[in-house]
């Protein structure tokens, strides 16, 4: 976690800052389920915010991220009041914070014989369950933590939910009861589910947690059903009116009366039992048939439950161990190359696939040829692989003992694996170049990267489809995306066949719904789309200044070169790049064929919240960097969300590496940080994108 600010000023501006990028996530995962950085990332943030809210306690306001639980309930759904607030749980990141956590709980009720259950965290949505007289009259998602919404119809679709509540002890149920537990989706129907989706052209979800809310906050039940959701069930809202007295009672009468309760508990009288079920966890995760991410450790006793109380938040008297991130081996079949945007190759490892952290991967960056050897990669090496914050694949290295001498080394290729162009290097850079500004791979980059997020972000128009558009030679530069028919897209031969043999193709919603978001994207702010142009050297930060300059994309063409130089932040290298490609004909052509087709190259910018693609990163930068100060680089990277540290730790993600990097190099190196080189910089600062994302 970063280093806290110092003054209260200081302080003030982070925590503002910070909430404002937690709550752009914490929308983007509760109410949209599309996450776009990694929980490690999120909670990373969340934990910063937290550190100078305890610094300075006058800074907490009642909206803060760290105060709510989720988020607001949709307007889809109606609402539904909950019989008592429902909490989110506080987390221990690792075995020293739950072993702490276990002493603060003891200090606090000394006079008593505290024990704990412990269960699995299963990786779901919240649920909260009303029966009326025995029957099942309601059901509602956690929401905000005190209002949540109305799935009563979607969740009377899943098969293990009892409509009617079987007699517990001989006694028949009187009066509302409100039970909870979590939904989730088996890893099996959640592989299907994303198999489907894929086949269909239909984006897939992050991971079984988020599919599974998605699928519970359905607007046609027969969506969910369709799903095959299933439950555990573990809390009462009341459970002291039912005559229990501890958790274990809890679970107890959540079997009788017919519920799913998980078998996986334990009763722990002490540290090294909770410590052993933990472990044991760990140890069984890959072999359930969901999802977990970590242990819930319960005080047992309802009583002394009550006398620890809440936070705003979260039970005083609980706490989520989470799993450290996962790691697993595989076989590292080749190292192939590709080509970005701006010709850089770039190699990437491809391996056999396998299942991390909650979904299939089979490639992952190796940045650079510097990094191919630093790890000590051989072709044909068991590998270990892991997700790095959970979301970005990443090969940690190779495991050599198990090498049989059939291994070979990887070279990088003398020409573009694209057109096979003679590659270059620029003097002082790691980064090899493909020359030919015409190479298809790097038209087809140019393309993804106009329809991606932090551009004219095109909904729907993925990597694969548009390569498909480029073969059948419906797209060749950007104005082309709005000149598509759905007749062009619909029945779109994706060149894969279906398990039955038959071909993919791109049906008529998917094609209508793409068509949409190209017509929405006319009207992105210009500095966006000026981003989305992909010219040398003006990332977001750029665009940004050059529109706010000059107004628009037709102004800024006309900019004499000097002008331009002038602009606070511009300079003359990206003047020198500016002009270049106003000049070129073909680019003029491209503009104007934009704006005849209605896209608003010159609208007055919108406040919209700009996406912050590098949160939860942490760069280190060291020695000289060529083409930027490193002020510069700082004020770029930050920009896009990324923090910037001075020192090297094991919490850096990259370490950038100019011209005579010293004892930070060093460091990086001894601790196993990526290292990425200026030209890397330079990609990272062009796409908006974390290294390593596609
Ligand atoms: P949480 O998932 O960390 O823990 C609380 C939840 O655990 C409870 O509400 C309950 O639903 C569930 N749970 C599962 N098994 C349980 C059991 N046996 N007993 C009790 N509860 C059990 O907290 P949260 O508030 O739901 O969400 C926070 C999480 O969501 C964090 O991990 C955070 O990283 C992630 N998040 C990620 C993003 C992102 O952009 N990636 C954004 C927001 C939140």
């Amino acid at each position: 976690m970063p280093e806290s600010p110092v003054t209260r000023a200081e302080a003030e501006l982070r925590a503002a800052e910070l909430r404002k990028e937690i709550s752009y996530h914490a929308q983007r995962y509760y109410a949209l389920d599309a996450p776009v950085i990694s929980d490690a990332a999120y909670d990373s943030l969340v934990r910063e915010l937290e550190a100078i809210e305890a610094a300075f306690p006058d800074l907490v306001t009642p909206d803060s991220p760290t105060q709510r639980v989720g988020a607001p309930p949709s307007e889809l759904f109606a609402p539904v009041t909950h019989a008592g607030r429902m909490y989110s749980l506080d987390n221990a990141m690792d075995m020293d914070e739950l072993d702490a956590w276990l002493v603060r709980v003891r200090d606090a009720v000394p006079h008593e014989r505290c024990t704990f259950v412990c269960e699995l965290k299963i990786d779901g949505s919240s649920i909260a369950l009303t029966y009326e007289d025995g029957v099942l009259v309601r059901a509602a998602t956690r929401g905000d933590g005190r209002v949540g919404e109305d799935v009563t119809a979607n969740v009377r679709t899943i098969r293990d939910v009892p409509l009617r509540l079987n007699e517990v002890d001989g006694r028949p149920h009187r009066g509302l009861v409100e039970v909870r537990g979590e939904v989730y989706l088996p890893k099996a129907s959640f592989e299907r589910i994303n198999a489907e989706n894929d086949e269909a052209g239909l984006p897939t979800f992050a991971n079984p947690r988020n599919a599974a809310a998605g699928s519970l906050r359905q607007k046609d039940p027969r969506v969910t059903a369709s799903r095959e959701l299933a439950t555990f069930l573990y809390a009462i809202a009341d459970p002291v009116a039912l005559g229990l007295a501890t958790q274990s009672e809890v679970l107890d009468w959540l079997r009788k009366a017919g519920f799913r309760v998980n078998p996986d508990v334990a009763s722990c009288a002490d540290s090294d039992a909770v410590r052993a079920f933990c472990e044991e966890a760990l140890r069984r995760r890959d072999s359930l048939p969901y999802e977990i991410d970590g242990v819930v450790v319960k005080v047992d006793s309802l009583a002394l439950q009550e006398e620890l109380g809440y936070t705003s938040k979260a039970p005083r008297w609980a706490i989520a161990y989470k799993f450290p991130p996962e790691e697993k081996t595989t076989r590292l079949l080749d190292i192939q190359v590709s080509v970005g945007r701006t010709g850089v190759l770039t190699p990437f490892a491809v391996f056999e696939p396998v299942f991390v952290s909650g979904s299939t991967i089979q490639k992952a960056t190796l940045h650079n040829a510097e990094e191919v050897r630093r790890k000590g990669l051989l072709i044909g090496d068991t590998i270990i692989v892991r997700k790095a914050g959970d979301v970005i694949p990443e090969v940690v290295g190779p495991v050599v003992g198990l090498r049989d001498g059939s291994e070979r080394e990887f070279t990088m290729p003398k020409v573009c694996p694209s057109c096979s162009s003679r590659v270059w290097q620029e003097e002082g850079e790691v980064a090899l170049r493909c020359p030919n500004v015409a190479c298809p791979a790097q038209r087809l980059e140019r393309l993804i990267h106009w329809a991606s997020r932090g551009a004219a972000d095109i909904e729907g128009m993925g990597a694969e489809i548009i390569a498909r558009l480029v073969d059948v030679d419906l797209v060749r530069d950007v104005a082309d995306f709005y000149t598509l028919s759905v007749d062009d897209l619909a029945g779109l031969d994706m060149g894969r066949t279906k398990q039955d043999g038959s071909a993919v193709v791109l049906g008529e919603t998917v094609a209508s719904k793409i068509l949409a978001s190209v017509d929405a994207s006319r009207t992105r702010p210009p500095a966006r789309l000026l981003f989305g142009l992909g010219i040398r050297h003006v990332g977001a930060i750029v665009a940004e200044a050059l529109i706010d300059e000059f107004g628009g994309i037709s102004e800024l063409a006309s900019v004499d070169e000097e002008r331009l130089a002038a602009v606070n932040g511009v300079g003359p290298r990206i003047a020198a790049s500016v002009t270049a490609f106003f000049a070129e004909p073909r680019n003029r052509d491209v503009l104007d064929r934009l704006a005849a087709a209605g896209v608003v190259l010159d609208a007055p910018r919108t406040d919209e919240l700009r996406p912050r693609p590098l949160a939860g990163l942490t760069f280190v930068l060291t020695g000289a960097l060529r083409d930027h100060t490193r002020e510069e680089a700082t004020v770029a990277l930050k920009e896009l969300g990324a923090k910037v540290s001075g020192s090297v730790s094991s919490k850096t993600s990259f370490v950038i590496a100019g011209e005579s990097a010293g004892s930070k190099l060093a460091r990086a190196e001894q601790l196993g940080v990526p290292i990425l080189g200026e030209a890397d910089l330079e990609e990272i600062l062009a796409s908006g994108r974390p290294p390593g994302t596609p």
